[in-house]
Formats: structure tokens, C-alpha cells, sequence
């Protein structure tokens, strides 16, 4: 059903200070930033190897992210792994009794559809499906 880990979200307040970290002194790859109105978040995306590392900067109070980062402080947010069909590995999981926070798919950054399982279901990481 997974066939990689896609990308791991990380939460920070501002993607402009966290940026120099993972593009120049880590060196990874920047593939662009982008705004998802829906999430009320900025993303930028740094590749290394198959995966990547995605920059979850709120845009608004009353994001997640924001929320998020009140609570915890910046740091690692969810794991992402590739899914082929992505309505089907949510059927597959609601099946065996997985909680959804989405049971259809949204629009996630970069064109992809992306679904989490509840964090109640995924031992303390929030867990998305990607579907590229
Ligand atoms: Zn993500």
C-alpha cells in the first residue's frame, strides 16, 4: 500500500530563518515554495534523495501550524508516505478500524492529494497519505 516515506513536515515559524539551515548548510535541494489557502500554511519543499522535507509555515492564527507551534514549539509535525491509490488505502485502513481525519482526499501543496489518519489512530504521529 506505501511504496516511500514522500516528505516529513516540519513546523516553523518562518521558513525564511529555517531555509539557510536545510538548503545551504544541510544542502539539500529547494523545490519551491507555495502557499495552501485551504491549510492556511506556506510549504517549501527540499528534496534529499527520494524524499523530501516539507516547511510548514502558518499564514494565520487560526491554522493548524499556528496551533501547532503554540503547543510544541517548531519541530517535527507529521510523516507522509506515497500511496498509489489513495482512495483505497483509505478504504483499506478504515476497514481495520483506522480513525481518518480525512475519509476523501484534499489538495495538498505541489498538486498532490493528501489524506492524515487521526492522531488517536497513529500512536502520537500524524500520519498522511500522498498521492503524487
Ligand atoms: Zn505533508
Amino acid at each position: 500500500m506505501l511504496s516511500k516515506i514522500n516528505h516529513i513536515g516540519v513546523a516553523v515559524s518562518s521558513i525564511d530563518e529555517a531555509l539557510p539551515f536545510y538548503r545551504d548548510q544541510l544542502g539539500m535541494v529547494f523545490k519551491g515554495r507555495e502557499e495552501v489557502a485551504e491549510q492556511k500554511v506556506t510549504v517549501a519543499m527540499l528534496q534529499v534523495g527520494e524524499s523530501k522535507i516539507e516547511l510548514l509555515e502558518p499564514t494565520s492564527p487560526e491554522s493548524p501550524i499556528a496551533r501547532f507551534l503554540e503547543k510544541n514549539g517548531p519541530g517535527v509535525h507529521h510523516v507522509a508516505y506515497e500511496v498509489d491509490d489513495i482512495e483505497a488505502a483509505i478504504a483499506r485502513l478504515k476497514e481495520q478500524g483506522v480513525r481518518m481525519i480525512d475519509e476523501t482526499p484534499r489538495n495538498g501543496a505541489h498538486g498532490t492529494r493528501i489524506a492524515f489518519v487521526h492522531p488517536k489512530s497513529s500512536i502520537g504521529v500524524l500520519t498522511e497519505l500522498c498521492q503524487v
